[in-house]
C-alpha cells in the first residue's frame, strides 16, 4: 500500500445543512476530492471550508472556524433559494470542483465585528460576528447611552439596537432600514430597532456609518433581561453593563474564483431582480 504523504495537499472541511439535497451536493464533492491527492478531507485545521445550505449555513460554518480566520478560506454553495455568501448553485458543482484543482490560493477578505460583553460582576464575553450583533431588552423599553469613540451621542429608548458589518448589511441591517455598505469599506453601521420618537423622547433616528478604529458602546441603563444575538446565536443576560463594538482585527475569506461575483450584482440578484417592461 502506499503511504500517502498530506503536507503538501489543501485540507479541506466539508459543512452542509440536513436538507437531502445538501447531502446530495456534499457527497458528490466528498467523493471527488476524497480520490483527488492534492485534497486532504478534514474537519481539523482546514485552509478550505465547503459551506453547502444557505447563509445560515455559512454563519454556522463561519463560527465553527472563527478562531482559524487567519488560515482558513471558505466557499458556499447554496441549495436555498437566496445566498449571499454562497458562489455556487448546486447545479455547479463541477464547476467549483475545477477551480478548487486549480486554486492558487486567492482570496478575497471581509471585515468582521467584534462585540465585547461587559456583565456587572466585571466578567468579559468576546464573540466574533459576521453579519451583526444585536442587543434588545424584554418585556420593558431599552433605555441606553449610545457613545461612539467615548462621545456619548444618543440616549436611545426603544427596542434595541444593531451592529453591522459591511456584508451584515444586506441581512438584519436592510430591514432595519440601514444603508447598503460595500464590503470592502471598512466601516461597522450602527442602526435602530424601534426607537421611541416623540414629544418627549428623541433619538438620533437614522442609522450611523462608523470607520474602522471607532469604537460602539451601549450602556443600558436599567437592571433587567437583555437578549444579544450574534449571528444567529441567541444568549440572555442579566446585569449587562456595557457591550462594545468594533472591527476585529481578523477578517473573513473567501476563496476567490472566478465565480466570486460582484458584491452589486448580488444584491441586484438578492434584492430587486431583473427589470420587467411594463
Ligand atoms: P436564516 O438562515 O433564515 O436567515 C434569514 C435570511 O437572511 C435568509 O434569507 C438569509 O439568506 C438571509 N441572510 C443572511 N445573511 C445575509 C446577508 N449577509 N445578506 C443578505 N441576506 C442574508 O436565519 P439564520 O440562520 O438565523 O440567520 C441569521 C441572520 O438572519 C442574522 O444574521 C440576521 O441578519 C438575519 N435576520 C434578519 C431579520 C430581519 O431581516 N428582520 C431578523 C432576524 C435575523
Amino acid at each position: 500500500m502506499t503511504q500517502m504523504n498530506y503536507t503538501d495537499s489543501t485540507r479541506v472541511a466539508i459543512i452542509a445543512n440536513g436538507k437531502p439535497q445538501s447531502r446530495r451536493v456534499a457527497d458528490r464533492i466528498f467523493k471527488a476530492l476524497r480520490d483527488d491527492p492534492d485534497f486532504y478531507l478534514t474537519k481539523r485545521n482546514p485552509d478550505i471550508v465547503i459551506s453547502i445550505g444557505g447563509d445560515g449555513m455559512l454563519l454556522s460554518a463561519f463560527h465553527a472556524y472563527e478562531k482559524e480566520l487567519e488560515r482558513v478560506r471558505f466557499v458556499g454553495v447554496h441549495t436555498g433559494h437566496l445566498g449571499f455568501y454562497t458562489d455556487y448553485r448546486d447545479f455547479e458543482v463541477e464547476e467549483l470542483l475545477r477551480n478548487l484543482r486549480e486554486d492558487r490560493g486567492e482570496k478575497v477578505s471581509y471585515p468582521i465585528l467584534k462585540v465585547s460583553l461587559t456583565l456587572s460582576d466585571g466578567r468579559i464575553v468576546t464573540s466574533r460576528a459576521l453579519n451583526e450583533a444585536t442587543i434588545k431588552r424584554l418585556e420593558k423599553t431599552m433605555v441606553a447611552d449610545v457613545l461612539v469613540n467615548h462621545v456619548l451621542l444618543d440616549r436611545f429608548r426603544g427596542d434595541g439596537l444593531a451592529v453591522s458589518t459591511p456584508t451584515g448589511s444586506t441581512a438584519y441591517n436592510k430591514s432595519l432600514g440601514g444603508a447598503v455598505l460595500h464590503p470592502t469599506i471598512e466601516a461597522l453601521q450602527l442602526t435602530e430597532i424601534a426607537s421611541l420618537n416623540n414629544r418627549v423622547y428623541r433619538t438620533l433616528g437614522s442609522p450611523i456609518i462608523v470607520p474602522k478604529k471607532d469604537l460602539i458602546e451601549i450602556v443600558p441603563k436599567r437592571v433587567g433581561a437583555y437578549v444579544l444575538t450574534v449571528d444567529n446565536k441567541t444568549y440572555h443576560h442579566r446585569n449587562v453593563q456595557r457591550v462594545t463594538y468594533e472591527i476585529d482585527q481578523a477578517k473573513i475569506s473567501f476563496v476567490a474564483t472566478p465565480r466570486h461575483t460582484s458584491f452589486w450584482q448580488r444584491v441586484k440578484d438578492a434584492f430587486v431582480g431583473e427589470e420587467h417592461e411594463i
